[in-house]
């Protein structure tokens, strides 16, 4: 039994999630509790041809082995992706260079075609908000917000037990709110953006003048680094990780303000420097808000789970209600 093989049914018990990356895509066969039965990956090769077939060809990969080809039928297909993506189409709104010629790519209506069944496309911070939704520490709250501090800052805004969205699905941008309007440029054309300071790329940068301008050895230091001599006690670490805090602080504390959460989650390499740096954090943010608003907020770690990028994005097909896949015309033969 060939991909072709694939049966779709509304009632399976597993659906394929993927995670696709600039570098990477990572697909796998999960189920409703996010139970992983088998993976795949393989490299994007981005700018070396079309995406979509690059998808294709990771599905066919995941179902020719391991357990794949034990599964009798398939819910449907969730897609998390890199770059800024249409929910409603489920297609690329936008793309930097990073995946060369992407932007505008109709994904969910290639899957579909291919592989008649739903397919649900999103970004890749907005699965991991259902990721938390269903698995993590956000299971039954319907106002949430996920930060995930990576490469950059990405957010997932739950506001009334859905996604904010707003008109195109760009919604949730968190990364480019200004902390400070007269603070360091961003690569998005703002001004004191939060990406700026707390980003794992943005507090590399800032350690690195940091410790030239002190006529120290910067070379090659990230904030992996940085966030090592922190907490050793360096103190021009601590003031760099001082302002990342600081800038948390502010952006949480708006977040707090507009969408009055229950919960804030911290996810990414960043905050994965553990329980005193969400201390730090909800120091600065209890600082900068209104005390009814902080009460009852509770900031906490993201779920620690392995592939809980691909898991959230086959969380789709439980998530959302049951939708027939739409074809155009030629299909899978
Ligand atoms: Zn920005």
């Amino acid at each position: 039994m060939g991909m072709t093989g694939l049966v779709y049914s509304p009632d399976a018990t597993f659906a394929i999630g993927i995670d696709l990356g600039g570098t990477k895509i990572n697909a796998g066969l999960i189920d409703e509790q996010g139970h992983v039965l088998s993976t795949c990956s393989l490299p994007t090769l981005a700018g070396q041809g079309s995406v979509p077939d690059r998808i294709i060809e990771t599905i066919g990969k995941l179902f020719q082995q391991g357990a794949g080809p034990d599964v009798p039928s398939i819910r449907g297909i969730g897609l998390a992706s890199a770059g800024q993506i249409n929910w409603e189409k489920g297609s690329v709104h936008f793309s930097t260079d990073l995946i060369p010629g992407y932007t505008g790519t109709p994904l969910r209506q290639i899957l579909e075609e291919r592989f008649r069944m739903p397919v649900f496309v999103d970004n890749d911070v907005n699965v991991l908000t259902l990721t938390e939704k269903r698995l993590g520490a956000a299971q039954g709250l319907r106002n949430f917000v996920c930060l995930a501090l990576g490469t950059g800052v990405g957010g997932g805004i739950m506001a009334d037990g859905r996604i904010v969205r707003g008109s195109w699905g760009g919604a949730g941008e968190i990364g480019h709110m200004s902390v400070d309007f007269g603070g360091l440029p961003c690569i998005c054309g703002g001004v004191g953006c939060l990406e700026q300071y707390a980003s794992g790329t943005g507090i590399g940068v800032r350690m690195r003048r940091e410790l030239e301008s002190l006529g120290r050895n910067a070379e090659g230091v990230d904030a992996r680094q940085a966030i090592a001599l922190w907490q050793a006690g360096d103190e021009a670490a601590a003031r760099v990780m001082d302002e990342t805090f600081q800038a948390l602080g502010s952006g949480l504390a708006s977040i707090v303000h507009m969408f009055n959460p229950e919960m804030i989650v911290l996810g990414g390499g960043v905050a994965e420097s553990g329980e005193i740096f969400l201390e730090r954090v909800r120091e600065e943010t209890l600082k900068r808000a209104m005390r009814s608003f902080t009460e009852n907020l509770r900031i906490v770690p993201a779920y620690r789970g392995n592939h809980s990028g691909m898991i959230g994005a086959g969380l789709q097909l439980w998530e959302y209600p049951p939708r027939e896949p739409v074809f155009t015309g030629e299909g899978m033969h």
